[in-house]
């Protein structure tokens, strides 16, 4: 009987679930033992289908962000924290530096491709105060790190996942991990960082 599959993209750059593409033939020697009965990349499900695994790319920058990833919590057993944004913040973890405020102030209100100053209307999902590790919200059994993760890592985890650990050497960490404690670790950083920084140049980086 196969594995089902159910994977999500937060707010990243997609480039993790075009590594799951980019399994290629891997990807087709798993087909038998795989089932994908959600993956945004490849197929147009809006709904969380009950699934053994789920993989889940992008940090919570948005409450449509929050929202996916507790519905997808709720629909699978396993859940994995795909690629650097999901494990660490990775580039939306920038979002750290900087208020709500400023980022809609600097993008919409100042923006130079915004000319008439509109923000988004209620339809837009709202942004959350700051970017939000995904393990700050649901429980996370394994992370794979990398910007993407390489082909071979993904392969490998998911055989993993497939045939249990076997005393092989494994790309997963699984939770509570350092990596969930790096990523508070460089939230706390931010912090820091933002408060050495005045005001008025905290202004000037954002416009
Ligand atoms: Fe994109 Fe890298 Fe984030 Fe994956 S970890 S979504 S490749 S920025």
């Amino acid at each position: 009987m196969s594995a089902k599959v159910s994977t999500e993209w937060l707010s990243g750059c997609s480039g993790c679930h075009v590594a799951i593409v980019d399994l290629h033939e891997k990807l087709v020697n798993l087909a038998e033992e795989v089932e994908f009965v959600r993956i945004p990349v490849l197929m147009d499900e809006k709904g969380y289908p009950k699934a053994d695994i789920g993989i889940v790319e992008g940090a919570i920058r948005s409450v449509h962000d929050r929202e996916a990833l507790i519905k997808l919590r709720e629909s699978v057993k396993t859940l994995v924290a795909f690629g650097s944004c999901a494990v660490f913040g990775g580039p939306s973890g920038i979002g750290w530096l900087y208020d709500r405020e400023s980022v809609l102030k600097a993008v919409y209100d100042e923006g130079a491709s915004n000319a008439g100053g509109e923000r988004p209307d209620a339809d837009v999902p709202k942004l959350e105060d700051s970017v939000i590790p995904i393990d700050e919200v649901v429980p996370v059994d394994y992370y794979l790190p990398g910007c993407p993760p390489s082909p071979y890592f993904i392969a490998s985890a998911l055989r993993l996942m497939l045939d249990g650990p076997q005393g092989k050497q494994t790309p997963l960490v699984s939770g509570p991990s350092a990596a969930s404690a790096s990523a508070r670790c460089a939230r706390r950083r931010a912090r820091r960082f933002r408060k050495a920084r005045s005001p008025r140049r905290t202004q000037s980086a954002v416009s």
